[in-house]
């Protein structure tokens, strides 16, 4: 692989069928990788194993393959690797810049409810005092873990409000090149949850850096989630990948595509007799530059 081609990465959770958005996605960051004669990795983000199915983690095989697509094995799936992000949330806690929140999120709605912005589950806070910790952990409460911002704030100095990244497609709001990473929107985001022990932020940039990842590709309702995944890289000491949010696929009646439509699935698709080279062109891809699917 030439210096400086892409790692890129499609990373669908499997809690539902896929559909044309994710076929996007995939799309783009093969093309992304293949362009620039770069890998393309598929990661399965099953940490939630409540939520996701093996049938819908089969399908992501099955209609990516049909979509003419090939990607490296072994797979990495997270529910194999809950011991990479114990270890990521070791360090952070011995830096000191995580804390125990034993708050439910109904008791953090109704904290924010008087905020100009109404209910949110953005929260800043801070350790309890020892002795209350203690009776909470005697007592057997759960806790989530969250990163301190201001922890993480003393620690870096000059370099927490020097965080930045560089986008190469766009973000919401038309955001291009390099900008500014103010984790300060999303407050002191959980890192590890109560039920599961890891949460999205820490499982998606331990992956990355593992699976050296150099272009994250994705749409851009997870454009606001790069402040704080850049802020934690830097506290892990990872490398910043390049960013390409592309924008949400939207229906005829203007609504995003949701797993939940289940017409758009590229199964229900696949059913109604629709090649993947029409899918593939519709989206604006020439299915001819990828290799058939074995
Ligand atoms: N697993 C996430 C999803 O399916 C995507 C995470 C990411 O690309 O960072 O929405």
């Amino acid at each position: 692989m030439p210096s400086g081609a892409p790692v890129a990465r499609f990373a669908p959770s499997p809690t539902g069928y896929l559909h044309r958005g994710h076929a996007f996605s995939a799309l783009t960051a093969a093309k992304a990788a293949e362009d620039r004669d770069g890998r393309f990795l598929l990661r399965i983000e099953d940490i939630d194993r409540l939520r996701c199915r093996p049938e819908y983690e089969d399908a992501i095989y099955e209609d990516l393959a049909w979509l003419g697509l090939s990607w490296e094995t072994p797979v990495r799936r997270q529910s194999e690797h809950m011991d990479d992000y114990q270890a990521a949330l070791a360090r952070l806690r011995e830096s000191g810049l995580v804390y125990r929140c034993f708050k439910t999120r109904a008791e953090v709605m109704a904290e924010s409810s008087s905020a100009p912005h109404g209910p949110s589950e953005t929260y800043v806070g801070a350790p309890l005092a020892k002795a209350e910790e203690d009776r909470r952990l005697a007592a057997g409460e759960p806790f989530a873990w969250r990163l301190s911002l201001s922890a993480a704030r003393a620690m870096l100095g000059d370099r927490y409000d020097a965080l930045s990244f560089v986008e190469e497609g766009e973000g919401p709001r038309g955001e291009r090149g390099l900008i500014a990473a103010d984790p300060a929107a999303a407050g002191d985001v959980i890192v590890a949850r109560k039920d599961l022990g890891v949460a999205y932020h820490l499982a998606v940039v331990v992956d990355d850096a593992l699976q050296e990842i150099t272009l994250v590709v994705r749409g851009a309702d997870l454009f606001d989630a790069v402040p704080t995944q850049r802020l934690l890289q830097t506290l892990l000491g990872l490398p910043a990948p390049t960013y390409r949010h592309h924008s949400i696929l939207t229906g005829p009646d203007g609504k995003r595509y949701a797993k939940r439509d289940r017409a758009e699935t590229l199964r229900a698709i696949r059913a109604n007799g629709v090649s993947p080279a029409e899918l593939c062109a519709e989206l604006g891809f020439d299915e001819r530059s990828f290799k058939p699917s074995g």
